[in-house]
């Protein structure tokens, strides 16, 4: 069996206008610089998809990318998606499940893919080899239906599939790409750019092995990691919680803390009993029917299957119960109907729509509805009101936000879009951020998590900065982080609500977090001190690819990164005015638990102290040139400054 190394990386370029491929190996220097898989394609996109490129058109290219640790143990079954977002940011996400060690194990680490096909296509790869294949018998099918067909057609169990539903094929708002039958990623808009392509799946199966370059260091580096995670000896409460219940044991919790969001956003105190009913552990006590984690982690019951056994919905199947669902379908909706948020979600993956757009538009729409800015004659006659009495007429709107018929033609522009045609003061209700709603963590209640919304890249996206506080500050003295080279007080970053340090705070997290995710690793597996400690990371991706790195560089990779992002936004002109956000979290306060809305005496202080951390322009937002030359990343500077932006 061929066995892969892992310091040098390869990329598969497919032109689906020109149906050509070729495969090309990337140089050594950029496992060092941008490690992989997020850091590869934040330079890659940087690189290769040039300012005011059409999102939607031929040039845009749509990134999957592995990473050296991908096909290892530990949760390195992660991947990232990355391309322009159709609202002019970086779109990327990560993912989960099998893909990742799959396409490595093809001789692959990232396929970019260009222009667009004439008819629907999928790609077929195989050990390096690929195919272009006819996929018009696919187009128009649910994603599960897709899976099916697709492992039907390929009669090949261990195959590994990435895919759209109808509504990335109809170019809906934040259309993610599916995975897994449950797994989505790129909620920024990587579903939308794979329509405008005509590319419906992408199949993929390998048969090389991964080995670490140094195996003993590597199991070494191992064993250290996994203490961190162990339920003996980790020392982080949420270690055992979440490895038992995942992410849903946050909305009982959430609920007493009053930190989730009631109606569009209107109240924080969602009743106590409702939260319970759509609880975590409510939902795995009734519908869960096994437990499943993506490859090698050592949460075996992170993820979720589950099965609606009785009543109207009996027999629905789906996965995974996030914090998010529960929100999105639950409080922001104000329904507490368990088996009705399960059905929301399930037909959410089953069409392909994100949903958050659809949360956030659906608890927009309502609050119009009823403060009589939309009507029942904009609604096809639908009486949408929180509650959701009506849940007949909920899943055929749903339906139609999918394929873009009636009423659904507006929401499927999502909320920002749908409130500047909707107008008369509905903007006011809109959650969202660069164009794209918000997610399941709510902003004015925990301070860091509402500045790391506003400034994110790609907009809302808990992955940049996961988990949403640091560790007890007992768990490292100032010693220690200043021995790790990192500049923050951590009691004071610790207060949630103390806009002190949450600059700092956040730059850390956000470079850090772009270096797990470009390893790649989960942010989920961010417990214990390993938010701040990334030496086992560091020990893993040495051991892994042989590759002597210094621990600053290794951090700088993160840093690299995140400016990299930032020189992609900039130049598609979005600024400071664009890193805040939504008007009511920063016009409104919340009357429990002493929530002030986040107006600028309050953002402002944090957003300068980011900047600053960054060497960022305090004005424009904008990377300096000292910074960027400081990061090896004079090109980047060099081309700023060819678009007439101020680097000095
Ligand atoms: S923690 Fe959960 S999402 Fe992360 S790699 Fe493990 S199973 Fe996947």
């Amino acid at each position: 069996m061929k066995v892969r190394e892992n310091r040098v990386q390869t990329i598969l370029r497919v032109d689906l206008s020109r149906r050509t491929s070729f495969l090309e190996t990337l140089p050594e220097a950029w496992t060092r610089d941008y490690i992989g898989c997020r850091g590869m394609n934040a330079r890659l996109l940087f690189n290769e998809v040039k300012a005011k490129t059409d999102p939607l058109g031929p040039d845009n290219i749509l990134y999957l990318g592995t990473g050296p640790l991908d096909g290892l143990p530990i949760g390195m079954g992660r991947m990232s998606v990355a391309c322009k977002s159709p609202r002019g940011t970086v779109a990327e996400g990560s993912f989960g499940g099998f893909f990742g060690p799959e396409l490595r194990r093809a001789g692959v680490d990232y396929v970019a893919i260009r222009g667009q096909a004439d008819h629907p296509v999928y790609l077929y790869i195989e050990d390096g080899n690929i195919e272009i294949r006819d996929a018009r018998h696919l187009w128009g099918l649910l994603t599960h239906e897709t899976d099916a067909a697709l492992h039907r057609e390929l009669k090949d169990p261990d195959i590994q599939l990435r895919y759209i539903g109808p509504a990335a094929e109809n170019l809906v708002h934040a259309s993610p790409i599916f995975g897994n039958l449950n797994n989505c990623g790129g909620r920024a808009g990587c579903g939308e750019v794979m329509g405008s392509k005509k590319l419906k799946a992408i199949a993929v199966r390998g048969h090389q092995g991964i080995r670490p370059a140094d195996y003993e260091g590597f199991i070494e580096a191992y064993k250290e990691f996994r203490e961190r995670l162990d339920l003996k000896t980790s020392r982080d409460m949420w270690t055992p919680v979440w490895s038992v219940y995942g992410a849903p044991v946050l909305v009982r919790l959430f609920a007493e803390m009053g930190n989730l969001m009631m109606r569009n956003a209107q109240e924080m105190q969602w009743d106590y009993e409702k939260a319970t009913v759509v609880s975590g552990e409510n939902y795995l006590n009734r519908y869960v029917t096994k437990a499943k984690s993506c490859w090698c982690c050592p949460w075996p019951a992170c993820q979720k299957l589950h099965e609606i056994k009785s009543g109207k919905y009996e027999g629905f199947k789906g996965g995974n119960y996030w914090a998010g669902q529960p929100v999105a379908f639950g409080s922001l909706i104000d329904n507490d109907d368990l088996e009705f948020i399960l059905v929301l979600s399930g037909l959410c993956n089953q069409y392909g729509l994100d949903i958050f757009h659809i949360g956030y538009t659906l608890s927009w729409a309502m609050e119009c509805f009823e403060r009589g800015l939309l009507t029942k004659g904009d609604t096809d006659g639908l009486e949408l009101r929180f509650g959701c009495k009506d849940q007949q007429g909920l899943i055929e709107l749903l339906r139609k936000i999918a394929m873009k018929e009636g009423f659904g033609q507006l929401l499927a522009l999502g909320c920002t879009e749908a409130s500047k045609i909707v107008g008369k003061g509905s903007e006011r209700f809109c959650l969202s951020v660069k164009g794209l709603e918000l997610e399941g963590i709510a902003q004015r209640s925990m301070l860091m998590v509402a500045l790391g919304i506003a400034v994110s890249e790609v907009g809302p996206d808990h992955t940049r900065w996961y988990p949403p506080y640091p560790c007890h500050p007992n768990l490292l003295s100032e010693k220690e982080l200043a021995d790790l080279g990192i500049d923050l007080d951590l009691k004071l970053a610790f207060q949630t609500r103390n806009p002190k340090e949450k600059g700092k705070l956040l730059r850390w997290f956000t470079i850090s977090r772009g270096v797990v995710e470009s390893l790649p690793s989960c942010v989920f597996l961010i417990r214990d001190t390993l938010g701040f400690d990334m030496r086992p990371w560091w020990n893993l991706f040495k051991a892994a690819t042989g590759i002597d790195l210094s621990y600053q560089d290794f951090i700088m990779a993160g840093e690299r990164l995140l400016n990299l992002d930032r020189a992609f936004i900039v130049r598609e002109d979005f600024r400071r005015r664009d890193d805040r956000p939504p008007i009511r979290m920063a016009t409104e306060d919340v009357p429990y638990f002493g929530f002030r809305k986040l107006e600028p005496s309050l953002f402002d202080p944090m957003l300068n102290e980011y900047y600053e951390a960054n060497g960022w322009d305090l004005e424009t937002s904008i990377p300096k040139r000292k910074k960027l030359e400081e990061l090896g990343l004079k090109d980047v500077a060099n081309e700023l400054e060819s678009l007439s932006l101020d680097v000095e």
